[in-house]
C-alpha cells in the first residue's frame, strides 16, 4: 500500500499546483496519510511486555498471574531464529515415514497399549476413539512422553508475540497460556514445551489445551505434562470435537490396476464403490468393502510409491496437524501398533528431496510453459500439483501430480 501511494504522490502534487477546488479532496489526502505514516519509534521488547500484559489482564486473566509472569518473561532469540528458519529441502515421503514409523517405537507402542488397557478403554468409550490410535499420536508427538520440549512456554509465546511476523496469533497463545496458569494447572515455571508453545504429552497449543484438555484423574487439575489420564483423555476429547468417526478406520493402504488413471488422486472424494469399480483393490489384492463411505486417493510419493484412501478420519487428524504425511503416519502407526504389518508398497527410498531452488525452477518452467503454478513460492502446493498433473497429462505422462525424475528433465529443471 505504501509504495503504491509514494508512487502516485508526485502526481498528485502537480494537480494540487492546478490548485481547482474540486481536487481539494485529494490534495487532502497525502497530507493526511503523511501524518498517519509517521514513523512510530519501534515498541521495545519491554513496552510490548506491558502491552501484552494488559491485553491479557482485558481478556480475563488475572491482574496478579498476568503481572507475576509477565514481568518475569525473557526474550529467546532462539526462537525467532527457529521462527525464521526454511527448510532448505523438502522431506521425501519415504524420509518422514521411517523416522516416524519404525519397528521400535511400534513395539514400544503395544507394549504401552497393553500397559494402560484400562485408560485407553475408557477414553475410547467416552470419545470413540480406539486405542491405537491414541497411542500413536501420543507416539508422534513426543515419542510416547519421552520428550516435551524444554523451552519456557511464557518466554517463547511473547518472543513470538512480540515479533510482528505472526504476533496475533501468538498474542491469542500467550493469553491461553496465562489463563492456563491463573485456572492453577501448571506453574508458570513448569509450563514448558516446543519453541513454538505446544505443550505435554500430546503437545497440544494454549488454546486447544483451554477448549479441550480435561481432568480425567480427578485432581481438580488439567495437567498434560504429569497425568496420562488427562493427556489421553484430553486428545480424545480434541478427536472427538473434530467429528471422529467411531464406525470407520483412518483409512487404508490400496492397491492401483495397471495403467491407472492417477489424476484421480487430486483429493477428490468419491464413493467406495466407485473407487472398487475402478479397479481399486485392499493392500492384499481383496475386493473393497461395500460401506457407504467417501474415500479420497493419495499417492504421497508418486506412482512408484504406495496408495492410500483416505477416509472421514483422515481429515480429522489434518485438524490436529495440516500434513499429509503426518496423517498417513498417525494412521499407518495406528495399524501397526494394532498387528499390521508393514506397508506392501513402501515408498522408493531413491527419490531424491527437492531444493527451493529446485521446486522455484521447476514452478518458473511450468508457467513459461502455460501451466500455472501459482505464485513461485518454492513450496510444493496444490496449484503446483495440479500444473503438474495437467503438464504429465498433456505429455502423455503417468499423471500423479508428483515431481519425480522424469518430469525434472521433460522441463530440463536440473537440481540446485
Ligand atoms: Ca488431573
Amino acid at each position: 500500500m505504501l509504495t503504491k501511494f509514494a508512487n502516485i504522490l508526485p502526481n498528485r502534487r502537480m494537480a494540487c499546483r492546478l490548485s481547482v477546488s474540486a481536487l481539494m479532496a485529494i490534495c487532502a489526502l497525502p497530507a493526511l496519510a503523511q501524518s498517519d505514516a509517521l514513523p512510530k519509534a519501534p515498541e521495545g521488547f519491554e513496552e510490548c511486555k506491558l502491552r501484552l500484559q494488559e491485553e491479557a489482564i482485558a481478556a480475563g486473566v488475572s491482574a496478579k498471574t498476568a503481572q507475576d509472569v509477565m514481568t518475569g518473561v525473557k526474550h529467546i532469540d532462539r526462537v525467532i531464529e527457529l521462527d525464521r528458519k526454511q527448510p532448505e529441502f523438502t522431506t521425501t515421503f519415504a524420509d518422514y515415514l521411517n523416522r516416524r514409523v519404525n519397528d521400535d517405537r511400534v513395539n514400544k507402542g503395544r507394549e504401552l497399549i497393553k500397559e494402560h488397557s484400562a485408560l485407553l478403554e475408557r477414553v475410547t468409550e467416552a470419545t470413540g476413539v480406539p486405542a491405537p490410535y491414541l497411542v500413536a499420536f501420543w507416539g508422534l508427538e513426543t515419542n510416547f512422553g519421552s520428550y516435551f520440549g524444554k523451552m519456557s512456554v511464557p518466554d517463547s509465546l511473547t518472543t513470538l508475540a512480540c515479533d510482528a511476523r505472526r504476533s496475533t496469533f501468538f498474542t491469542k497463545q500467550l493469553i491461553a497460556a496465562l489463563r492456563i496458569i491463573d485456572e492453577g494447572s501448571i506453574p508458570a515455571d513448569q509450563m514448558e514445551g516446543s519453541w513454538a508453545g505446544a505443550m505435554g504429552h500430546v503437545q497440544f497449543m494454549p488454546t486447544v489445551f483451554l477448549k479441550h484438555a480435561v481432568d480425567a484423574d480427578g485432581d481438580g487439575k488439567r495437567d498434560l505434562w504429569h497425568s496420562l489420564p488427562d493427556a489421553m483423555m484430553s486428545a480424545g476429547r480434541f478427536l472427538q470435537s473434530m467429528n471422529w468417526d467411531a464406525d470407520y478406520r483412518w483409512g487404508r493402504e490400496v492397491l492401483l490396476p495397471e495403467n491407472f488413471n492417477y489424476s484421480l488422486a487430486d483429493g477428490r472424494r468419491l464413493e467406495l464403490s466407485k473407487w472398487r469399480d475402478l479397479g481399486i483393490t485392499d493392500a492384499f489384492g481383496k475386493r473393497l468393502g461395500q460401506e457407504d463411505i467417501k474415500a479420497a486417493l493419495i499417492v504421497p510419493a508418486g506412482h512408484r510409491g504406495p496408495a492410500f484412501l483416505a477416509y472421514h478420519n483422515f481429515k480429522v487428524i489434518m485438524g490436529w496437524n495440516r500434513s499429509e504425511f503426518y496423517a498417513i503416519a498417525v494412521g499407518h502407526l495406528a495399524d501397526r501398533i494394532a498387528g499390521a504389518g508393514t506397508l506392501q508398497n513402501p515408498p522408493p527410498e531413491d527419490t531424491s528431496a527437492l531444493s527451493r531452488n529446485t521446486i522455484l525452477e521447476l514452478q518458473a518452467a511450468l508457467g513459461e510453459r502455460g501451466y500455472d503454478a501459482g505464485k513461485p513460492d518454492g513450496i510444493l502446493g496444490p496449484a503446483t500439483r495440479s500444473a503438474i498433473r495437467k503438464y504429465q497429462q498433456d505429455k502423455g505422462l503417468i499423471a500423479d501430480g508428483f515431481p519425480g525424475q522424469e518430469l525434472l528433465d521433460g522441463l530440463e529443471v536440473t537440481h540446485s
